[in-house]
C-alpha cells in the first residue's frame, strides 16, 4: 500500500521537526531529510502497527489541506501609528530607539477616509507604509 501524506517542516531550536498532519505524527533531525526520513519510518512503523479501526480515525478520506492566509498588523506598525497619534506625525520619534524619524502623511485624493503614513527611522532602520483608514 502506497498514501501520499504531507510533511510539516520546522526549525526547532538547533533540530527540524517534521509533522505529518494527516496521522498528526511527528519525526526529527538534525538536517531537513534527517527529519523527513525519520518521519517516515515513524509513519511506516506506525501503519504496519496499528489497528483498522486507529487507522480508519486516523486517515479520514475526506481530508483536505490548503494554503490560508491570514492579515494581522504587527506591534512595530501599532507603536507607530500610537506615537503618530500622540505626536500628529510631524515631529514625530521613533517608538523604538527614540530618535528623530521621518514622517509623511498623505491623503488619499479618491478616498477621503485612507491616509497614508509613511515612517522611517535612520537610527533603527525601520520604515514601514502604514495605511490608516478614518
Ligand atoms: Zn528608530
Amino acid at each position: 500500500m502506497n498514501y501520499r501524506l504531507t510533511a510539516i517542516l520546522q526549525r526547532k531550536d538547533d533540530m527540524y521537526v517534521a509533522l505529518c498532519p494527516e496521522l498528526d505524527i511527528a519525526g526529527q533531525g538534525e538536517i531537513i531529510e534527517e527529519a523527513k526520513s525519520n518521519l517516515k519510518e515513524v509513519i511506516t512503523f506506525f501503519l504496519e502497527c496499528a489497528s483498522e479501526s486507529e487507522m480508519k480515525y486516523r486517515l479520514p478520506d475526506d481530508i483536505d489541506i490548503s494554503p490560508i492566509e491570514v492579515e494581522y498588523t504587527d506591534n512595530e506598525i501599532m507603536d507607530i501609528l500610537d506615537e503618530y497619534e500622540k505626536q500628529g506625525g510631524e515631529n514625530m520619534h521613533c517608538p523604538r530607539c527614540d530618535k528623530p524619524a521621518l514622517c509623511e502623511s498623505q491623503s488619499d485624493e479618491s478616498d477621503p477616509t485612507v491616509i497614508k503614513v509613511s515612517f522611517s527611522c535612520k537610527g533603527c532602520s525601520v520604515s514601514q507604509n502604514i495605511t490608516i483608514m478614518l
